[in-house]
């Protein structure tokens, strides 16, 4: 087992009996320092779990979809304004994305989090068969809600010490929306929003307690392909019109066979968005939109590889390629080193919470349904492990860009039960009610704990600062993002919009 390193320099320490991370093992005696104990202390009242709780279980309700999260990020933002944070909202060209300060000077730790849902996957709460509130309607797959949830609940504990305990700097929650489609943080690193910035804390749900560091997940372009042709009628004089959805199907064919001649490390993916209106009407216009994922070394010359199969497919069906939008476009995860090692001291204080019998009865259930193991919940936190260097692709974040602009590691705070799979019903039931609460107040200490050790331990932070510009000299940051990229604020709406009326409907009388 590891041992919880003790902080030598620090003054006023205070000393806390704290249940030794193994099981089996006598408690370790443990010195934490006043404003840490403060914070862990604040947020461990049963008010606080409830009230964050309560907020991160009204965001699961609303079940926003990226750039459409108008409740998410207002209730988020009214939030840290009331608890005397300044907020900057509708910022980086983008209507739910905020910026809440509190503080001046130096340092400035920057603490990150998300809110948005993903479409398909309307679940109830804590319900361990698929069952959704309103079909086919978004669901937080994802746990979102519970993300930025833990960051405000963080931010206002820190703020409070920093308050009782006169400690410098300033703490900023940047509330991120749109995660799901990756679009947020480029455009905000490009709005300067992060200029200043000394280090980050990003966190993530989980089924664990723990968090990583180095390269991981995968670079992305995000881009939309229109075609133009001309319709006719399709039985009478198909030969007069030129088919839009032909280029699309064309295309996807193409990029298809290219899979076949791409390192293991990529995924392609797609949608298609438009297709015609009626088969009788030739489709004069039809979109499909793309996923290109790659490590940050090999992602624009297999996206000029998709871009010439888009081209191959308006020239097979005689069309135009009318145009190709990136949504967005991301970096692969540059996780510091130095911050997840002092992530993991406080993931190791904070320790995981302790299950109830009911949780452990539901996370079994769940997991009997899905064919999982059935093990329950998880008893110890996680051992923070060296990466393999090996990349065999995955999922996406765009936290990615952030990790090359300042240092950043993630904290996975658990609530997800073992088993239940990402992006899927299972996950939507986990992350609503009571384990939701308890696995974001986790997370919050844990946040907390670690923005007051870069707050006040500046040898702490140096050594982040140390590990990223030695790091940035040969990882200097050069944005996948065109310049002429604009945020997909319209991208969503009209699918949250056809929901939003029958998921209040459905919740009101709850
Ligand atoms: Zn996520």
């Amino acid at each position: 087992m590891k041992k919880i390193a003790v902080p030598a320099v620090v003054l006023g320490l205070v000393l806390v009996l704290v249940p030794g991370p193994a099981s089996g093992e006598a408690p370790a005696k443990v010195k934490i320092a006043k404003e840490k104990q403060f914070v862990l202390d604040w947020l461990g009242r049963a008010e606080a779990v409830e009230s964050f709780g309560r907020i991160s279980d009204s965001i699961w309700e609303y079940a926003e979809l990226g750039l459409q999260e108008f409740n998410s990020s207002k209730l988020l933002a009214d939030t840290l304004e009331a608890a005397g944070f300044t907020v900057e909202r509708g910022v980086a060209g983008m209507p739910t994305c905020f910026v809440a300060s509190y503080g001046s000077g130096k340092p400035v730790i920057g603490l990150l989090g998300e809110f948005d849902a993903l479409p398909m996957l309307s679940q109830k709460g804590r319900v361990a068969k698929q069952d959704p509130v309103v079909e086919g309607a978004p669901g937080h797959g994802c746990g979102h809600n519970a993300m930025c949830t833990a960051a405000a609940a963080a931010a206002i504990a820190v703020k409070e010490a920093m308050a009782a305990h006169g400690i410098k700097g300033t703490i900023k929650v940047f509330g991120s929306p749109a995660e799901e489609i990756v679009a947020s943080r480029p455009y905000m690193i490009r709005a300067g929003l992060f200029e200043g910035v000394d280090a980050v804390i990003d966190n993530h749900s989980s089924s664990g307690f723990g968090t990583d560091y180095g390269v991981g997940g995968n670079a992305l372009f995000s881009t939309i392909f229109t075609f133009k042709g001309k319709t006719a009628h399709s039985a009478g004089a198909p030969w007069v019109g030129r088919s839009a959805l032909d280029a699309v199907e064309i295309m996807n064919v193409a990029t298809n066979y290219l899979r076949e001649h791409l390192q293991l490390s990529q995924r392609l993916h797609y949608i298609v968005l438009e297709g015609g209106e009626a088969p009788n009407v030739v489709p004069d216009k039809a979109s499909v939109w793309y996923y290109v994922r790659n490590t940050d070394e090999r992602l624009e010359d297999m996206y000029k590889r998709v871009v010439d199969c888009a081209k191959a497919g308006a020239l097979a069906a005689g069309v135009e390629l009318a145009s190709m939008r990136v949504v967005s476009a991301i970096h692969q995860r540059h996780a510091s080193k130095a911050a997840a090692e002092l992530f993991q001291k406080n993931i190791e204080l904070v320790g995981m919470p302790a299950w109830s019998a009911e949780e452990q009865a539901f996370a079994k259930a769940l997991q009997k349904e899905l064919g999982a193991k059935e093990e329950g919940m998880p008893k110890e936190v996680e051992k923070l492990e060296a990466p393999t260097g090996a990349s065999y692709g995955g999922g996406s974040s765009d936290v990615g860009d952030v990790t090359l602009i300042t240092p950043t590691a993630t904290i996975g705070f658990p609530g997800s039960v073992p088993g239940a799979i990402g992006h899927h019903w299972s996950n939507v039931a986990c992350w609503y009610g009571s384990t939701a609460w308890k696995g974001l107040n986790a997370g919050a200490k844990a946040i907390a704990a670690s923005t007051i050790d870069l707050l006040t331990r500046p040898e702490e932070l140096a050594k982040l600062r140390k590990e990223f510009e030695e790091y940035a000299k040969t990882h200097p940051y050069k944005p996948f993002l065109p310049a002429d990229a604009t945020p997909p604020n319209d991208l969503n709406k009209e699918l949250m919009d056809k929901y939003r009326g029958s998921l209040e409907k459905a919740l009101a009388g709850k």
